[in-house]
């Protein structure tokens, strides 16, 4: 029977974790053609999460808890979690109930079409208060307007990935990283399902603004070179306006003598062209930053889906049973 994994990233969700797991098992339950496990990865919470937990999973075998020595985020805990698997397909929650159950089904449906990946679409935030609704809006126009993969608007974390992806996933060794853009930027055949995400049950998020800024410039850094290059731009755009300028002050100081420019006004604008060379070479340094950067970060330069040898039987990346 192929085997499919619930993975939870939990920070501080002591409340929600009975009512969570009681929900999700009304679910699963009632789906036979599949076995069912459940991976918890307790993110270093402080509220007793870990207890929670494992009384779960005393009680029921199929639940998994692993606890990391602190807090690393949700990003870090679904990696955590994503190293752990071996199933035939996961599908990532939150623990809050944000996603809900009862979706489950039309994951699993999606992928029995032949989808690798299926993405859950939040399309409506009742009650999210407008600053978040207009940064999330203002966040996905600039990434997708710079970065090299389109990342598609309230995709969430909510998804299912076969396991190809997860094998292929286990491969990336970026530290900085948002889980879901590297998924994005894997390829393979995607999908989407749209769902109402409920307000959170019990507890607060614990993404503060800070939290999601720190989160939105991280993803803007890993995924695009544009923010290290917009300098060398602005360089070039400084340095033609300013030598422009100061052609033209000199030839009217020469010749023309309607600007009666001053002399300070000469130091300006020569130096403001300095200024903009400056600015060039820094996007030149950019440039280079940037074939760095890309070294460093690894990421594969290609994923195989599958390979086909003459005379034999198909065989995918990892051996089905
Ligand atoms: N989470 C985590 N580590 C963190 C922050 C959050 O594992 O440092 C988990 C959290 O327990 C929840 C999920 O990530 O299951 C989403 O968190 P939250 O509901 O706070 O975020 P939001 O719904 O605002 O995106
Ligand atoms: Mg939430």
């Amino acid at each position: 029977m192929r085997h499919i994994t619930i993975l939870v990233p939990m920070y501080n969700e002591a409340e929600n974790i009975e009512r969570f797991y009681s929900e999700l098992e009304e679910v699963t339950s009632k789906i036979e053609k599949y076995s069912f496990t459940y991976l918890f990865v307790d993110d270093g919470s402080v509220d007793g999460t870990f207890v929670q937990a494992e009384e779960l999973a005393r009680k029921d075998p199929r639940i998994t808890v692993v606890e990391l020595s602190r807090n690393f985020g949700k990003e870090i805990a679904l990696t955590a979690g994503i190293d752990m698997l071996d199933c035939d397909a996961v599908i990532m929650m939150d623990a809050d109930l944000q996603h809900p159950p009862s979706y489950v089904p039309e994951f699993i449906d999606k992928w029995e079409n032949g989808f690798e990946i299926v993405a859950g679409r939040r399309v409506s935030i009742e009650k999210q208060p407008l600053m978040r609704r207009l940064g999330s809006f203002i966040f996905y126009k600039i990434i997708n307007l710079i970065s090299e993969v389109q990342i598609v608007p309230q995709s969430t974390d909510f998804r299912l990935m076969d396991r190809v992806v997860i094998e292929q996933l286990k491969q990336f060794t970026e530290r900085n990283r948002m889980v879901r853009g590297i998924v994005d930027w894997m390829g393979f055949r995607k999908t989407h399902i749209e769902f109402q995400a409920p307000v959170r049950t019990a507890g607060e998020s614990v993404y503060s603004y800070r939290k999601l800024i720190a989160l939105a410039v991280n993803s803007f850094t890993s995924f695009s070179l544009v923010p290290l290059k917009a300098g060398g731009y602005l360089g070039v755009f400084i340095t033609f306006v300013s030598a422009f300028l100061l052609l033209f002050m000199i030839i009217d100081r020469l010749f023309w003598h309607f600007g009666n420019f001053t002399n300070l006004s000469f130091v300006l604008v020569a130096n403001t062209f300095f200024m903009g060379l400056v600015l060039i070479a820094l996007g030149l340094i950019a440039l280079y930053v940037g074939n760095i950067n890309a070294e460093v970060v690894g990421r594969p330069l290609y994923l195989v889906r599958r390979r086909v040898e003459g005379g034999d039987e198909e065989k995918p990346c990892e051996k089905r049973e």
